[in-house]
């Protein structure tokens, strides 16, 4: 098992590299998030012991459970929906909340950070294909969105999530990436305060090599690195 997950991450960043190059970026802007969502914690540590230090959870309890069998180093994203309720919990744990879609939610991260006396680091999740199925903002919505955020001042949005439709053939999917690379250019040009579209968070194991030959800087990649989970939870 853990030479699998070793051997699954080398053949993952080569990849990366590979797509990276193939687009004349530098591979090196690309962050590779291991999405350990229902897998257990030696699953984790495998991919530890591999170098990866970047992992990604879906739901606040599963994180907040294995934050602590994890070394410090380890750099946790909160990927999936967030409830208010779930915040409190997760905002001390969490590196990056991928998933930021509604005022309400940013309402309480400002609360719950202004409390710590912290920032807290947020992407924007957008609905780029519109599907009824997924959470997010709609892209045309995304500026005035963030104009809406800039009054919370412990809430720093670094850039983008989106979750891209699934599909057996992921050169459907370009065009969606494509698209979240303009809303992050043409957001970022309009130079709003305390608001960075650094951050691309996009591409998942079906398609995560298009999303980086498109500009994503972070991916977030499952299957492809601890194999088929047991049940689905997807988002
Ligand atoms: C599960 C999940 C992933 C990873 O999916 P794979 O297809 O297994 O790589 C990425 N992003 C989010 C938001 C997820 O929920």
């Amino acid at each position: 098992m853990e030479n699998q997950i070793a051997e699954n991450i080398g053949q993952v960043r080569e990849r990366i590299v590979t797509a990276a190059k193939r687009a004349g970026r530098n591979p090196k802007e690309v962050t590779l998030i291991a999405v350990s969502k229902t897998k257990p914690v030696e699953m984790l540590s495998a991919a530890y012991a591999a170098g990866e230090r970047q992992f990604g959870e879906n739901k606040v309890q599963e994180l907040c459970a294995k934050f602590p069998a994890m070394p410090e180093d380890t750099v946790w994203h909160m990927i999936g929906h967030l409830q208010t309720n779930k915040v409190r919990q997760v905002i001390d744990k969490a590196a990056l909340i991928h998933s930021l879609d509604n005022i309400k939610l940013a309402q309480v991260i400002q609360s719950e950070a202004e409390k710590r006396e912290r920032i807290c680091d947020v992407l924007l999740e957008v609905n780029i294909a519109g599907e009824d199925s997924k959470y997010g903002l709609a892209p045309e919505g995304v500026e005035k969105f963030v104009r809406e955020i800039t009054k919370f001042d412990r809430i720093h949005v670094c850039g983008l999530m989106t979750v891209a439709p699934f599909t057996q053939n992921p050169e459907e999917n370009r065009e969606y990436f494509r698209q979240m690379k303009r809303l992050a250019v043409d957001i970022s040009a309009k130079n709003i305060d305390n608001v960075s579209m650094k951050v691309l968070s996009m591409g998942m194991t079906g398609d995560y090599e298009i999303a980086v030959e498109e500009g994503a800087t972070m991916v977030r990649v499952g299957t492809g690195i601890f194999g088929e989970r047991e049940y689905n939870i997807k988002e």
